[in-house]
């Protein structure tokens, strides 16, 4: 932390700013000037920078707080080179480009089970399908809740795929554990911290979505709190942020991609189904996504997209998903990646 002190400030003053830094655990490192007095702070006390920050700043006779460190650590790609999350024998983090896909929502077992029979046999890795859907209006769909866990964790055993779902409430956490392989955190509860708390006690891995407002800062505090609760097991997904355009239903930000590989070691997927909200622009952008550098993908598929309960203009017919994943393989090589786990 670099504090800068106000032009003329006074001795007593400068002296009051020293005790502040040193009363929160840094050790102080000024250089007196002859206008102005800069006070570098050394140490990392276990404290909310950002309230130290604040409280400095409070003070009339303190120009302005920088701050040095990032506001996470474990997460930081300064604490690991890379996370490998193991999801039944598949890492996801390595050379392997994951590909997850299914519906938006489990409707039925025959809608589920079809899916997920052709993305298998397509070559898809994991099974998506959510059984608790957060939705913008109260008069949506909102899932099929135990009844379409159980569907989900069927087809997965019947296909031998995992499967990913979403968690929304931390009471339900328990109960998707059991059924799932991957708990989901939506877009919309990014910051929701008792949920991300409760997840970090679970033994499941975590995917956790990109606030469609947040930043990459933001979004790495939301990865610190699961990891802070034990669980390290954390993939990121892009899903695409609110912008001023309105052709696409979100922008899908593939600029995350190496931005994250900077700053973090944990793995992240692309969204390119919630990215464009269209089907039409998915396969384009699942090849970006391999081309910029993902660790995987998580794509809407469904038999009949023209009859989803929920977000069928984005689904891929399960004929434009195996046309899609063919188009992969030899991008994949060109990159060095594999399709192959
Ligand atoms: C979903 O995956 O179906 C979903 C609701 O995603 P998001 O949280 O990104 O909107
Ligand atoms: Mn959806």
């Amino acid at each position: 932390m670099i504090v800068v002190m106000q032009l003329g400030a006074t001795p007593e003053q400068i002296r009051d700013v020293e005790e502040r830094i040193q009363q929160f655990g840094f050790e102080i490192h000024p250089i007196y000037g002859v206008e102005r007095t800069v006070i570098a702070a050394v140490g990392a006390p276990e404290l909310d920078r950002n309230e130290a920050k604040a409280q400095l700043e409070a003070l009339p006779y303190v120009e302005q707080v920088t701050l040095v460190l990032k506001p996470y650590k474990f997460v930081s790609r300064k604490f690991r080179e890379q996370t490998i999350v193991e999801v039944n024998g598949l890492h996801i983090g390595s050379d392997l480009f994951v590909v997850m896909a299914g519906p938006c929502t489990v409707e039925n077992e025959a809608q589920l089970l079809k899916t997920a029979q052709s993305v298998h046999q397509s070559g898809a890795h994991i099974l998506r399908g959510g059984a608790y859907k957060p939705s913008t209006s109260p008069y949506s769909f909102h899932g099929l809740g135990v009844e379409g866990l159980a569907i989900l964790k069927r087809a997965g055993e019947l296909t031998g795929m995992p499967v990913i779902t979403e968690v929304m409430d931390p009471r339900n956490v328990e109960t998707v554990c059991e059924y799932a392989d991957i708990l989901q955190i939506g877009t919309r509860n990014m910051q929701n911290y008792d949920l991300l708390r409760e997840v970090g006690q679970a033994r499941k891995p975590v995917m956790l979505k990109r606030g469609m407002w947040a930043t990459y800062e933001e979004w790495l505090q939301a990865a610190e709190y699961i990891w802070l609760g034990g669980n390290e097991q954390i993939i990121l997904c892009e899903r695409g942020i609110r912008t001023y355009e309105t052709y696409t239903r979100n922008t899908l930000d593939l600029n995350a991609v190496p931005a994250i590989k900077e700053l973090s070691h944990l793995p992240i997927v692309i969204d390119p189904s919630h990215g464009t909200g269209r089907a039409s622009m998915v396969p384009a952008l699942t090849r970006a996504a391999l081309a910029v550098g993902a660790d995987g993908v998580i794509i809407e598929a469904h038999p009949d997209p023209a009859h989803a309960v929920k977000d069928g203009a984005q689904s891929l017919t399960l004929e434009a998903f195996r046309e899609l994943m063919l188009s992969l393989r030899p991008l994949a090589e060109v990159m060095g990646r594999t399709l192959q786990a």
